[in-house]
């Protein structure tokens, strides 16, 4: 079983959405096509198309199942589509701003009638801290529903947007893993998710991680942030990680997202070269890429 929990789903809504922040890049023309041929992206087409998109991808990679998040606010039903139509291989996911309009209704739909698993904070993007009663209403809402709840700590950067030439405004003070983890522990059947160890914050996350023991640090991207602590290497990060929290606590990730770059099996072959390097047992490396994801989203042994 291998179990991606970090890809991200750019459907034509996304394109849409950001083509309304982006129209002097893109002049005329529908921006579900006009964007990603700027960028020399395919378009995405329709959600069925883009989920049989990646079903194929995944399938040639040998990758088991996928939490897909759709990646601007509002974009929940493109990815519920996609979970829908591939339900034993997607697992929907949804960026959520907890002080956008009607927040409450639009969290009970996307968790209960649309499906989706996890939502996802950007508490940097949309400056709203953890800890702020909108986004506990994120943790309380998952709880109700047995959902997941996924916040970006530490370094924001959005590939696209810098691509793209938007302004990105973040504040980087709201993304604090000290802040989950008061809230993690408030609900403690919730699964939390800090991707990329963090983002620079490693050892704010293992704090957080260690704080309240429903959180999991996602593997995912190139964890380029390892550049700001000189001489630290991806290994030690693994093995500090390992060490200090166990192998229940990482769930692997790639950040994969648009094609036709598609799946992006290097970080997966680093992140197992790494783990056969520290000799981590078969056992704990199952967990880190398939078996935490089935805990997680309650998927049985019988239906991998
Ligand atoms: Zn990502």
């Amino acid at each position: 079983m291998l179990a991606d929990v970090h890809c991200h789903f750019f459907s034509s809504n996304f394109f849409q959405t950001l083509g309304a922040d982006a129209m002097q890049a893109a002049p005329g023309g529908d921006p579900a096509d006009a964007l990603p041929q700027m960028l020399g992206w395919e378009a995405p087409g329709t959600d069925d198309e883009l989920a049989d998109r990646w079903r194929k991808e995944f399938d040639r990679h040998q990758v088991d199942r996928a939490m897909l998040i759709a990646s601007v606010p509002g974009d929940e039903a493109s990815v519920a589509a996609a979970a829908r139509r591939h339900p034993n291989h997607i697992v929907g996911a949804f960026m959520f701003n907890p002080a956008a309009d009607e927040a409450a209704s639009r969290l009970e739909r996307a968790f209960g009638q649309l499906g989706l698993r996890t939502a996802c904070l950007f508490p940097a993007m949309h400056k709203v801290p953890v800890d702020d009663e909108r986004s506990v209403a994120v943790f309380e809402a998952a709880s109700r529903h047995h959902r997941a709840v996924f916040v970006h700590c530490g370094l924001l950067s959005i590939g696209i947007r810098k691509k793209l030439g938007l302004a990105s405004r973040f504040d980087v003070r709201f993304g604090d893993p000290l802040a989950v983890a008061a809230v993690a522990a408030r609900y403690p059947s919730v699964a939390v998710i800090i991707p990329h160890f963090g983002a620079g914050l490693f050892r704010e996350a293992l704090m957080a991680a260690h704080a309240a023991p429903n959180i999991l640090l996602d593997t995912s991207s190139s964890n380029d942030w390892i550049r700001m602590y000189g001489g630290l290497t991806l290994r030690d990060v693994f093995a500090r990680a390992l060490d200090y929290l166990g192998p229940e606590r990482l769930i692997f990730g790639t950040d994969s997202s648009f094609f036709p770059r598609g799946w992006q099996r290097g970080v997966c072959d680093i992140q197992r070269a790494i783990l056969e390097d520290l000799a981590v047992a078969p056992t704990a490396q199952a967990l880190v890429f398939g078996g935490n994801f089935s805990r997680v989203f309650g998927i049985q042994p019988s239906e991998h």
